[in-house]
């Protein structure tokens, strides 16, 4: 078995329960000592750091969102000396301002130790070249594996994005034997070798995937593997947490959440009460370590579980399952964001159609489909059927220009759809991620 830190990574259950509920109260002090911000919110919440006398007690503390994050743009959350910080990343911010994350040096120090760990235990090392292929620059992606790599003492090609030709030279001539990259990006960087008649199994020494930042199945990785001889790790991880942070270990079963790192619950989205082992529910993260930007449960909006089992490789940090979705509605489709305003914006515009809809994704191959099942007012019902067919002409045509993606959509009779008592659950994802 490969360990990079026996020490931490090989602790008993309740070893690591005792470590984390030291953390905790260490940083919910630091917390209400030093950040005005969350000092009002605990405040507001009716807790005080004296509070903090067991790991449940976690649950006293109140929730942030995104929204608490990029409200406070750009650095009121940040809680080190300016002198202390040592570097900036910034997360995409596709809608709205970005939320700019500052880090001290112990910052960087365990975001690396983090994923030191997991790139061990499937037996990365010192003799390894690994070619980080995602971006390098704000986005925290490729710094990160940037300097886990370094640290274990593996030589790193930071390759970043783009110039798939060079990405494929750099593999073949100097052996390179790992690859951080989107899942989607290492099978494309795949199939363009094949057409240079490049073998990835028999004329490379590529063998490991670092993969993350986008849905991925079981399925891809088996693709993966066929096709190229790579394995493929899931990669979990937000700039707001650091970045990439947590990766699968050798039995390839579930992200471990290294408790020393971070204290991981899942909350019933609509209610946030916490759901135990083998429920699903939205992950709620809170950092046991971070300096510069501190993450006092922080509601990620992924919906995933806790796995049930100890996992086989003797680590007793928490797993998580595969992420199923997004709390939020937004979904993407064919890598473009759609959200269930937009379809209902559009559907409004004809008035032969009533206020219910239902958006049905698939995954059709690697392609993604959605439908779109829209409900007749009851005096535009008919059976005419070429009537039928232009309404639905207009109404796929109207969903095509504002979505920027093609939808297959179907009119259905009037009260036919489910309906909800409040918040309406338009969206079925099918996909598997
Ligand atoms: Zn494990």
């Amino acid at each position: 078995m490969n360990v990079w830190n026996p020490h931490i990574e090989l602790m008993s259950k309740a070893q690591l329960e005792t470590l984390q509920l030291r953390l905790l109260k260490i940083q919910t002090r630091r917390m209400w000592e030093h950040s005005p911000f969350y000092h009002d919110r605990m405040r507001e919440a009716g807790v005080s750091p004296d509070d903090i006398r067991t790991l449940e007690d976690v649950r006293r503390l109140p929730f942030m969102t995104k929204k608490d994050l990029r409200d406070n743009y750009p650095n009121r959350l940040m809680m080190s000396d300016r002198g202390d910080l040592v570097r900036y990343h910034a997360s995409s911010g596709t809608t709205g301002k970005p939320i700019i994350v500052g880090y001290t040096k112990t910052d960087l120090e365990n975001w690396s130790e983090s994923l030191a760990r997991a790139m061990t235990s499937f037996g990365l090392g010192r003799k390894d070249i690994v070619q980080v292929s995602n971006t390098y620059g704000l986005f925290s992606g490729g710094l990160g594996f940037h300097y886990a790599t370094e640290k274990i003492g593996a030589t790193v090609v930071p390759a970043s994005t783009g110039n798939t030709d060079r990405q494929i030279d750099l593999i073949c001539d100097l052996g390179v034997t790992a690859m951080a990259a989107t899942p989607s990006y290492l099978m494309y960087l795949g199939e363009v070798a094949a057409k240079r008649g490049i073998d990835m199994r028999k004329d490379t020494k590529l063998r490991v995937g670092l993969l993350g930042g986008e849905p991925w199945s079981d399925r891809m990785r088996d693709r993966l593997y066929e096709t190229m001889g790579v394995r493929g790790y899931n990669c979990f991880g937000a700039s707001e947490l650091s970045g990439p942070l947590f990766l699968e270990c050798a039995e390839q079963n579930g992200i471990h959440i290294w408790g020393d790192i971070a204290l991981l619950e899942i909350v019933d989205p609509d209610t946030g009460e916490p759901l135990g082992p083998g429920e699903r529910g939205e992950m709620v993260i809170t950092m046991l370590q971070k300096e510069a930007f501190p993450i006092m449960r922080y509601r990620m909006g992924d919906i995933t579980m806790m796995m049930d089992e100890p996992c086989p490789c003797g680590r007793a940090h928490p797993r998580i399952a595969r992420i199923q979705g997004r709390v939020d509605d937004m979904i993407i489709i064919r890598g473009i964001n759609v959200f269930p305003s937009q379809v209902e914006h559009s559907l409004m515009q004809h008035p032969e159609l009533g206020s219910e809809f239902q958006l049905v994704v698939d995954r059709k191959g690697h392609l993604d489909t959605m439908l779109v099942r829209a409900e007749l007012r009851p005096e535009a019902f008919t059976d005419d059927i070429v009537a039928l067919n232009a309404l639905r002409e207009r109404v796929s045509n109207r969903l095509r220009n504002v979505l920027n993606i093609s939808v297959n959509v179907e009119l259905v009779q009037p009260d036919t759809l489910p309906r909800f008592e409040g918040k309406a659950k338009r969206v079925m994802d099918r996909r598997e991620y």
